[in-house]
């Protein structure tokens, strides 16, 4: 059987006819070159946005399964467009919505949860060398209505659509030529990574890298996708167009797990994430339960707690405890603390949106010592205060403040030897 491969386009590949052509060339290069394509597209840059303001402003509170059908309405467009481009340029394709295929969610509208692709009728065609065009971001809920995955959410789709098909690799086109050891904006020093495994890029992913909806890497990890993440806007012909053999198109990176990589850095990146707030409690009862009495309701209100520090209480009475929240959650978290002063027992209570969080991340950590140390140090070198302390297995966190972002990333990025040498 030929290797089936699904390709990935995200709104700014596909942002107009031109680009939608460009689609056309790259796929066309593919199918020329022998695979089974299915492509996932997003809608038009801008249009989701557009969209989602819409039904804002129809009303601020609205029926979530029609915000569905809104939204939803941006890949309808993309993925029939593309589907003509392909035809001009005498590639069979159609497009299919999410479903016809069908691809079977729940029914949390807005925020849904791939269930289950059905990849039979797909199969059948791409099997028959049809190219599968297939609007990303949406699928069909239990009562039979149109259900959209969350902002991003056709990463997700490619990658279920990839599991589904059992294809070779799912192959992210976007903005960027592929993962970076950290932020280029801040670092001109960061290096393109070759490899890196889905443990670290769920953790870059949720710290703000914003390559590739976390989601999508948690699905890929659980059925083993391999993705590749690379430009769209690499020329897909080479200069002398000498024919679809020798097209080029960079390699990117490939996010797979973790026995491919055999030259294993002790770090792969550092990421930092402004998406953060601190809360400060002063004079804490120092006791039993009263950890559970500040953290239980914050759950209840479906607020995720981060990093936790509680100090040491100078007279075995009171002592400070210090979390940090989503920034979009700190209103109502104070606000839940607020109401639940009485039962917890505090003095004060302050926040502190001026921080960023500063990770260093890498699944070699896990038979490295030092790690921690060497961050620190490197940190206190350049006087920059921690103000909470928090690592995972694979991860080292702190949180500073905020103006200290580039100088912190910047000399932890050379502390671990990520520098790019030939950068300038
Ligand atoms: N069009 C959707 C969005 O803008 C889905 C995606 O682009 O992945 O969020
Ligand atoms: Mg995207």
């Amino acid at each position: 059987m030929m290797a089936r491969l699904v390709m990935k386009f995200g709104g700014t590949s596909v942002a107009d006819l031109d680009r939608i052509r460009n689609v056309a060339t790259h796929v066309k290069r593919e199918v020329e070159a022998g695979h089974q394509v299915a492509v996932v597209v997003s809608a038009m840059a801008g249009t989701t946005n557009q969209l989602v303001t819409w039904t804002k402003e129809a009303a601020a509170l609205h029926d979530a399964r029609e915000y569905d059908a809104v939204v939803s309405a941006g890949e309808q467009i993309s993925v029939g467009l593309l589907a003509i481009a392909l035809q001009e340029m005498g590639v069979s394709a159609r497009s299919w919505l999410g479903w016809q295929i069908p691809i079977l969610t729940d029914d949390a509208h807005g925020a849904a949860r791939i269930a289950d692709v059905d990849a039979a009728k797909l199969g059948e065609r791409i099997d028959q060398g049809q190219v599968a065009v297939i609007a990303g971001f949406q699928g069909i809920s239990p009562d039979g209505r149109i259900a959209t995955l969350g902002r991003g959410g056709s990463d997700t789709s490619a990658v279920a659509v990839a599991a589904a098909l059992n294809a070779e690799r799912c192959d992210i086109y976007t903005d960027v030529d592929g993962v970076y050891t950290t932020d280029p904006r801040i670092v001109s020093k960061a290096k393109k990574l070759d490899k890196i495994s889905y443990e670290e890029m769920l953790e870059m992913a949720s710290l703000g890298a914003k390559v590739l909806q976390t989601r999508s890497v948690e699905l890929a990890m659980v059925h083993n996708v391999r993705l590749q993440v690379r430009s769209s806007f690499d020329a897909p012909d080479s200069p002398q167009g000498t024919g679809s053999g020798s097209s080029y198109v960079g390699p990117g990176t490939l996010v797979c797990g973790e026995e491919e990589i055999v030259e294993q850095e002790v770090v792969s990146g550092i990421a930092y994430t402004k998406d953060e707030a601190k809360i400060t409690l002063i004079k804490v009862a120092d006791q039993p339960g009263v950890a559970a009495r500040i953290f239980g309701p914050l759950a209840d209100a479906a607020i995720n707690v981060d990093m936790i520090v509680q100090n040491v209480s100078e007279d075995g009475e009171r002592t400070d405890l210090t979390f940090t929240v989503p920034v979009a959650d700190l209103e109502r978290a104070v606000s839940v603390i607020e109401a639940a002063c009485d039962t917890i027992g505090y003095e004060q209570i302050l926040s502190d949106t001026d921080v960023v969080k500063v990770s260093v991340i890498g699944i070699g950590m896990r038979s490295h010592a030092g790690v921690a140390q060497k961050m620190f140090q490197t940190l206190a070198d350049k006087g920059i205060n921690l103000q909470v302390i928090s690592t995972s297995e694979i991860k080292v966190s702190v949180l500073i403040s905020a103006e200290y972002t580039e100088l912190a990333v910047r000399a932890l990025h050379s502390a671990y030897g990520l520098d790019d040498e030939a950068a300038a």
